[in-house]
């Protein structure tokens, strides 16, 4: 379906996603180019309008990773994402959960699946898939199927290599399980009124990169 053959809602949602994504993605541009500005949407003004309600504008699924927060790499303010995080990015549960109540309840019209460069959480499942136990393991269990499906592709790739293929595996894997693991998030995104996009952050450079539906 065309953008004009589309319900007037559909498109005003769509509008808002672009909004979304460019409005992420200049906070990142100031995160690397060192010019930070969320400081001034933490202060104290910012707070007390928001403590009777929150409308975050999108939601962030993202690694764990001390390195990675979401709301500094975005240069965001307080109320502004809505961010899930678990090692890996791994979908359990109550992740979701949270990513539905995110969407259906706050009204975050952007889900972004960010993964990133140098993953530990991808590296110990290409390396050690099944000698941790317990939850450690039951995470990592997660990832191991990312890790299958790249395999005879990265044959012959050095290590590096292997784990960035694992990394935006994981990537699609975590963005395709929030449709097939939640009938809310599902519907709503065949309505138009969310969208799931993928990305991934550069560990050296600072940037993100929207990944595209078929890399
Ligand atoms: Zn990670």
């Amino acid at each position: 379906m065309d953008r004009e053959n589309k319900h007037p809602a559909a498109r005003t949602g769509e509008n808002n996603r672009d909004k979304a994504i460019a409005r992420l993605l200049a906070g990142n541009r100031r995160f690397v180019q060192g010019r930070m500005t969320n400081h001034k949407r933490c202060d104290a003004k910012t707070r007390e309008n928001l403590a009777n309600d929150q409308r975050p504008y999108a939601v962030i699924l993202s690694c764990s990773d001390s390195r990675v927060p979401p709301e500094m790499i975005f240069d965001q303010g307080l109320g502004e994402i809505f961010v899930v995080r678990s090692a890996g990015h791994v979908v359990e549960p109550a992740l979701l959960g949270s990513i539905e109540f995110a969407v259906a309840v706050l009204g975050a019209s952007l889900v972004m699946v960010l993964g990133h460069s140098k993953c530990g959480a991808v590296a110990s499942a290409c390396d050690h898939p099944g000698e941790f136990h317990g939850n450690l393991g039951a995470l990592l269990q997660v990832i191991v199927p990312a890790v299958a499906k790249i395999k005879d592709k990265a044959a012959g790739k050095s290590w590096e290599e292997k784990v960035a293929m694992a990394i935006d595996e994981n990537i699609k894997l975590a963005a395709s399980s929030l449709t097939e693991r939640s009938n809310i998030l599902k519907r709503m995104a065949e309505e138009g009124r969310i969208q799931i996009i993928k990305a991934r952050y550069d560990l050296d450079t600072g940037v993100v990169k929207v990944l595209k539906d078929d890399f």
